[in-house]
């Protein structure tokens, strides 16, 4: 789409961050340009039309930035999934495994009207492994959770096919071989 040949170029790669061999695809460059940020926000509009919602959850940190564009964009509210320790209210935790250690996500289930369908929001899936935990957090909660969007997927990493033995599809504005 025109809005994936607006977002491409301005994802910076950043060689050997934060360990070497990893190309970080840094969604910075894209944030601070007014046209790029548009795009990008009405480019997972696009992608989020076929998958009405009732609320839109983002991952901490840059699934807020992207989730809450959309969330205004699209006329539903916005969810944050959490890392642990920032929400001032009882909350539920689902923890998960990184390629070097652990996380946790935490999540106000009081947030989450039961039933209501929740649209995953990210940055960029890898693994998939932070995805999945959202999701599951976000079924605890008593959410529906079938799609997920991220600005940027990583096809050579197993993310989409972890978020569909999940029963969640993933779709991106963008992949990088
Ligand atoms: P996964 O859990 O392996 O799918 O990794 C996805 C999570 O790690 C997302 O929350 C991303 O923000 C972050 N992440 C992993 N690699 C990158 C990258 O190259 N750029 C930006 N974020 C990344």
């Amino acid at each position: 789409t025109s809005a994936a040949d607006a977002v491409r170029p301005l994802i910076r790669t950043i060689p050997d961050f934060p360990k070497p061999g990893i190309q970080f695809r840094d969604i910075t460059t894209l944030l601070a340009d007014a046209y790029g940020l548009r795009a990008a926000t009405h480019g997972l509009a696009e992608l989020a039309a076929c998958h009405p919602c009732d609320v839109i959850a983002g991952i901490e940190a840059r699934g807020f930035i992207f989730g809450s564009a959309l969330a205004v964009e699209v006329g539903c509210g916005f969810v944050p999934l959490r890392k642990p320790g920032k929400l001032p209210v009882d909350t539920i935790g689902e923890d998960y495994q990184l390629e070097y250690g652990e996380a946790r996500l935490e999540l106000d289930p009081t947030l989450i009207v039961d039933g209501a369908r929740v649209l995953l929001v990210d940055d960029l899936l890898a693994t998939g492994g932070t995805a999945v935990a959202g999701a599951r957090l976000l079924r605890r909660a008593g959410a529906v959770v079938e799609q997920a969007l991220f600005v940027i997927d990583l096809p050579d990493l197993p993310g989409r096919g972890a978020l569909s033995a999940e029963g969640v599809e993933a779709h991106a504005l963008i992949a990088f071989e």
